[in-house]
């Protein structure tokens, strides 16, 4: 089950086998960081292994009609939260009243848990939506719309480490009525029962690409995965924004590690900055704990509420070792950032034509309707 209780494990197997079997839908999957890194072990691969193409050509065999790249999206969230990180950061030094520290709000089980737990710090997290449901939503009102689909026609599925993301996917707000914009989630052990049950072996799969515009991303996308991610995500465009520069080394190392709760504080330039990362729910809630009795500062935050972030998230591949495993699929994703021709969000050149050509800039008004949320406190009932 997920670590906080978000949601219990429901299968969406069978879904996602009806939806391809009825020629009227238009099926359109994508894939988030971390499941490229794990699902292979169930075929034999070494953990942290890259099967991204192997991925695709199997859910193509399957019949499936478009397979994306939610990593695409996490660069679109991280121009959307790294906008509001320098937006809250530039009212701060002017000394007005604004919210710090801000939190990276791409993991729903932790999202459900301030608004449940911490109800009087709502406005912590980003208001960007989470890349799951930002993918899901340029799809079905953009991507779909431009050839001409309708919301209804396209199946919007999401393959994801995670099991809290089914609930996020049910989230009212994610949705425009009774059309959700993610149809349903299959987490990574779901779809590796799909694959058996087919016949479908990665190791016999041709490598395929994945399809564009919504397919193509960055290193620090691709990061997103582990714990620290997100933050090194948005630390990298934050920083450059705001100082205008090329930064030569943009791995982080101060905001690595295995540490639950751990402390960076960089300074480049002008620019000083306090940053908390947290995984696991026991030292996340330490950490918020600090921060609501005024004990610790920090200008932004991370918490995942899985060990080792995404990698180890609840709908993942089991592992006995659990903890070699985790560095396995950590330095998966470390390679394919390192390796990768774009590393910075905000050179993303698929993210820069959607901004040109729909959206004007982060934090415009288009991309508030379309790209932010809001969050709700909930009394829990003692
Ligand atoms: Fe889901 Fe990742 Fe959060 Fe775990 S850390 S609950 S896998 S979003």
């Amino acid at each position: 089950s997920c670590p906080v209780g978000a949601i219990f494990e429901g299968d969406n197997t069978l879904s996602l086998l009806r939806d391809i079997a009825t020629p009227k839908k238009l099926v359109v999957v994508q894939i988030a960081p971390a499941v490229r890194v794990a699902i292979g072990e169930a075929f034999g691969f070494e953990p942290g292994t890259n099967v991204e193409k192997k991925l695709v050509g199997a859910l193509k065999k399957l019949g499936v009609d478009y397979v994306f790249d939610t990593t695409w999206a996490a660069d679109m969230t991280i121009m959307e939260e790294a906008a509001e990180f320098q937006e809250r950061l530039e009212k701060f030094y002017k000394g007005e009243d604004v919210r710090l520290p801000i939190l990276t709000s791409c993991c729903p089980a932790w999202v459900k848990f301030i608004e449940q737990n911490y109800p009087d710090m709502v406005d912590v997290p980003s208001t960007a939506k989470s890349p799951m449901e930002i993918f899901s939503t340029i799809a079905k009102d953009i991507w779909a719309k431009e050839l001409g689909y309708s919301r209804e026609r396209v199946a919007s599925v999401a393959i994801m480490p995670c099991l809290a993301k089914k609930y996020e996917a049910s989230r009212e707000e994610f949705s425009r009525g009774d059309n959700y914009d993610t149809d349903y989630v299959i987490s990574t052990r779901e779809l590796i029962k799909i694959f058996k049950e087919s016949g479908i072996d990665l190791n016999d799969i041709e490598d395929m690409e994945f399809d564009n515009p919504l397919g193509e991303y960055s290193g620090a996308g691709i990061i997103f995965g582990r714990t620290g991610g997100v933050i090194e995500a948005a630390t990298r465009t934050t920083i450059e924004t705001i100082t205008g520069t090329h930064l030569d080394n943009i791995e982080f190392n101060e905001l690595r590690g295995w540490d639950g709760f751990r402390v960076a504080e960089l300074t480049i330039g002008h620019i000083e900055l306090r940053i908390g990362v947290a995984h696991g729910l026991e030292e996340a809630a330490k950490m918020l704990d600090k921060i609501r009795a005024g004990e610790e500062f920090f200008h932004a935050i991370e918490i995942m509420a899985c060990k080792g972030g995404c990698i180890g998230g609840g709908g993942q591949p089991k592992a006995l070792k659990k903890q070699v495993v985790l560095e396995k699929r950590a330095e998966g994703l470390n390679n394919i950032d390192r390796n990768s021709k774009i590393r910075r969000s905000h050179e993303n050149p698929y993210v820069k034509a959607m901004y040109d050509k729909y959206l004007d800039y982060p934090l415009s008004h288009k991309a508030h309707e379309l790209l932010h949320t809001r969050y709700f406190p909930k009394f829990n009932k003692k």
